[in-house]
């Protein structure tokens, strides 16, 4: 999971499984804490089960689909991995403290 350092704007990651709610976690560039909200803990283990389990069933029924295009799967599957980074990207940037230097909007008033 893509985070952002509220203190020095760093980007890192903390792996998903265990990006909890109340966890303390550290900036590696400046030592920030890091602290998932139950708001963006939802929010984040939606987009990550929700993504994983259409993938899953994406994959189940390609298997059984007669004459099936392999490379064209693949190539569709490749483009949602895409649009997920991007996806994580957005919830990391909108995971920032709001009210610096622009208005939260979207799915960032989520987090206000
Ligand atoms: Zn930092």
């Amino acid at each position: 999971m893509p985070v952002i350092c509220k203190d020095c704007n760093n980007p890192w990651t903390i792996p998903y499984r265990l990006f909890l709610q109340g966890v303390v976690f550290h900036c590696p560039a400046c030592l920030g804490s890091f602290v998932p909200k139950t708001a963006m803990y939802r929010a984040v283990r939606e987009t990550f089960e929700g993504f994983y389990n259409r993938r899953r069933a994406e994959r189940d029924a390609f298997e059984r689909k007669p004459g099936r295009d392999a490379a064209a799967f693949e190539a569709k599957q490749a483009a949602e991995m895409e649009e997920f980074k991007r996806t994580l990207e957005a919830l990391a940037h909108s995971m920032k403290p709001a009210g610096k230097t622009v208005r939260p909007k979207g799915i960032a008033a989520m987090f206000t």
